[in-house]
């Protein structure tokens, strides 16, 4: 597993899951990888700038120390640990850590 970089992606980047293939790069935070139920928290609009297309995503421990440093910084991230996940995954975690939802296993 190497550390994502997100500023040395772009819009036609793709990377090589195990599962997925060929897909379309997103970032999550470590706790949501395995994680169920950690709720599921976007950017509340775009964040304007080279990285607006890539999605991103955190449970709500990361959200609450994210509000405490006011944005993303060397603690929050550290924290957050964040991961490379391809769109296919990111959309499975996304509907196994909504809050409410039932936990759907195959
Ligand atoms: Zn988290
Ligand atoms: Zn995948």
């Amino acid at each position: 597993m190497s550390t994502p970089s997100p500023e040395h992606l772009n819009p036609d980047s793709r990377m090589q899951c195990r599962d997925h293939g060929i897909q379309r790069p997103t970032i999550i935070c470590s706790h949501l990888q395995y994680g169920e139920c950690l709720g599921f928290n976007v950017p509340d609009r775009l964040p304007a700038g080279p990285m607006a297309w890539l999605p991103m995503a955190w449970c709500d421990a990361c959200d609450s120390v994210l509000r405490e440093e006011g944005g993303w910084n060397d603690r929050s991230e550290s924290f957050a640990s964040p991961k490379m996940m391809c769109a296919a995954c990111f959309e499975i975690i996304r509907q196994r850590n909504l809050p409410g939802d039932t936990v759907q296993k195959s």
